[in-house]
C-alpha cells in the first residue's frame, strides 16, 4: 500500500514506469498493481524530477517599477537602481514578494532555488525576511540563501562585517563579487578572504565572478587557486563568468583544465547575460554568455541559473526553468538531440548536485518531490515549456492544472490542437 502512485509516466531517460511514495519518499520505481491512497495517471506524459534554480535574487524578485524602470538596461544601471529600491522597501513587503514568487515556483515546478541575499544593508532586512521565508516554504521549496556583498565586500564600508553577521545567521553559502570592487588586487582579494571564511566555517562558495564584457577580468582564475588551495574543491561555483566570452583564447585554453582540477561549476544565467552583456557594443555585438559547450567538454560541471524575474535588471521572467534552458540552448547553440538532453538534465539533475542536494533525484530512497509535464520528453518539454499538470513537494500534492488544449472550430480539421508531435512524443527520441 502506497500514499501515492504516479502512473504511466515517461521518464527523462525514457523509461515508461510507475512510481510509488510512502512517507514523502520515492520507494519503488517499477510496474505496479499496488493500492495507494491516491493515483495519479500520467500516462504518455513526462515526470521528471523537480526543477532547480542554482542562481536567483529572491530579495529583488517582482520589484520591477519600483521606484522606477531600468532605463539603460545595463548591469551598472540595476546595481544603482537596487540602492534605490533598499532605500523604500520594508522587510514584510520583502518577504511577502519572495513568498508570491515562491507561489509561482511551485506551480511551475520549480522546488529549490539558490537566493543571493545582499549584505550590504545594515539593517540586514533581506538576510531576516528571506531566513523567514525560508522557513516557511521548507515544506515545498528547498531554498538555499547565498550572503552576497552586493556593493562590493571592501567597496562598501561595512559589508565585510554585515557578511559575517549574516553567516551568523545562519545563510548557507558565502557570496562575492570581485569584479565590482575598486581595483583588480581588491577584486582578488576578496575572493581569498571569502574562500578563507567558507573553508573555516565548511560552507560552500558561490561568487559572481567576472560579470562583465572586460576580457581582462579574470577574477575565475584567483576562484580556482584559492579552490585549491584551500581543498574546497565540488563545494565551489562561479556564476556569470561572462568576461570568459571575450578573452584571449590561449588564455582559456590554460584556464579551462585549472577549473576542471579545481572542480569549480559554472552557472550562466543566459536570459540575464544575453540582456546585460554586450551593451557597450556597436556590431559585432558580443553575446555575453560563458563557454559553456567549451566547459562542458572539458568535464567542468554546468548549470542553467535563471538569476531575475522582475527586478532592476530585468522586466521578464516566469519561474520557468524551461524557458532559462530554452535561452541557454538558443545562445550557446545546443541543439543537437543530445545536446538539448543535456540542457535538461542542467536545469534539473545538475543543479541539485551544484546545490549540493542529497535526497533529490528520480531514485528509490530519494525525497518524492515530482512534476508531471504534458510534454512526451525532455526535448519536447524544451519546445512546448508546457503545463505541469501536476506538482508533487516531499509526496504532497501541491500543484496542479488542467490540460490545456486549444479547440479549433475548422471545417474538416481536428477539434482540438496540443502542439505534440506524434513522431516525437511519447516514446524516447
Ligand atoms: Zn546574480
Amino acid at each position: 500500500m502506497f500514499d501515492l502512485i504516479v502512473k504511466g509516466g515517461t521518464l527523462p531517460d525514457g523509461r515508461v514506469a510507475d512510481i510509488g511514495i510512502t512517507s514523502g519518499k520515492i520507494t519503488a520505481i517499477e510496474k505496479l498493481d499496488a493500492e495507494a491512497g491516491q493515483v495519479i495517471d500520467a500516462t504518455g506524459d513526462l515526470v521528471s524530477p523537480p526543477f532547480v534554480d542554482p542562481h536567483f535574487h529572491m530579495d529583488a524578485t517582482l520589484s520591477y517599477g519600483t521606484p522606477r524602470i531600468n532605463a539603460s538596461g545595463t548591469l551598472l544601471e540595476g546595481i544603482g537602481l537596487w540602492g534605490e529600491l533598499k532605500q523604500v522597501m520594508t522587510p514584510d513587503e520583502v518577504r511577502d514578494r519572495a513568498l508570491a514568487y515562491c507561489d509561482w515556483a511551485a506551480s511551475m515546478g520549480l522546488l529549490a532555488i539558490r537566493s543571493h541575499v545582499d549584505t550590504c544593508d545594515d539593517r540586514l532586512m533581506g538576510v531576516e525576511a528571506l531566513l523567514e521565508v525560508k522557513k516557511q516554504v521548507a515544506g515545498y521549496i528547498d531554498l538555499q540563501l547565498v550572503a552576497f556583498p552586493q556593493d562590493g565586500l571592501y567597496r562598501d564600508p561595512t559589508a565585510l562585517q554585515n557578511t559575517i553577521r549574516a553567516l551568523d545567521m545562519g545563510v548557507d553559502v558565502v557570496g562575492g563579487i570581485p569584479h565590482f570592487e575598486r581595483t583588480m588586487a581588491d577584486g582578488a582579494a576578496s575572493v581569498t578572504q571569502l574562500c578563507e571564511m567558507a573553508a573555516e566555517r565548511g560552507l560552500m562558495v558561490d561568487m559572481h565572478c567576472d560579470e562583465t564584457d572586460d576580457p581582462m577580468s579574470r577574477h575565475i582564475e584567483t576562484l580556482i587557486y584559492e579552490t585549491q588551495r584551500l581543498g574546497l574543491q565540488g563545494r565551489v561555483a562561479g556564476s556569470h563568468l561572462t568576461s570568459m566570452h571575450s578573452m584571449d583564447n590561449y588564455y582559456v585554453s590554460k584556464l579551462l583544465p585549472l577549473m576542471a582540477e579545481a572542480e569549480v561549476a559554472a552557472i550562466p544565467n543566459p536570459l540575464i547575460n544575453i540582456v546585460l552583456q554586450g551593451r557597450h557594443d556597436t556590431y559585432p555585438k558580443r553575446r555575453g554568455l560563458t563557454r559553456v559547450k567549451e566547459m562542458l567538454a572539458m568535464g567542468i560541471t554546468v548549470g542553467w541559473g535563471q538569476d531575475c524575474v522582475m527586478d532592476p535588471w530585468y522586466s521578464l521572467g516566469t519561474a520557468d526553468m524551461l524557458d532559462v534552458a530554452f535561452m541557454g540552448l538558443h545562445v550557446a547553440q545546443m541543439t543537437s538531440p543530445d545536446e538539448m538532453r543535456q540542457c535538461f538534465e542542467m536545469v534539473t539533475n545538475t543543479n541539485a548536485s551544484i546545490m549540493g542536494l542529497t535526497d533529490y533525484g528520480l531514485r528509490v530512497g530519494a525525497k518524492a518531490s515530482l512534476v508531471v509535464l504534458d510534454a512526451g520528453n525532455p526535448i519536447e518539454a524544451l519546445r512546448l515549456r508546457p503545463d505541469r499538470l501536476c506538482v508533487i513537494a516531499a509526496g504532497r500534492v501541491i500543484s496542479g492544472k488542467t490540460r490545456n488544449d486549444a479547440r479549433l472550430t475548422l471545417p474538416g480539421r481536428p477539434e482540438s490542437v496540443r502542439r505534440r508531435h506524434p513522431a516525437h512524443s511519447g516514446e524516447f527520441n
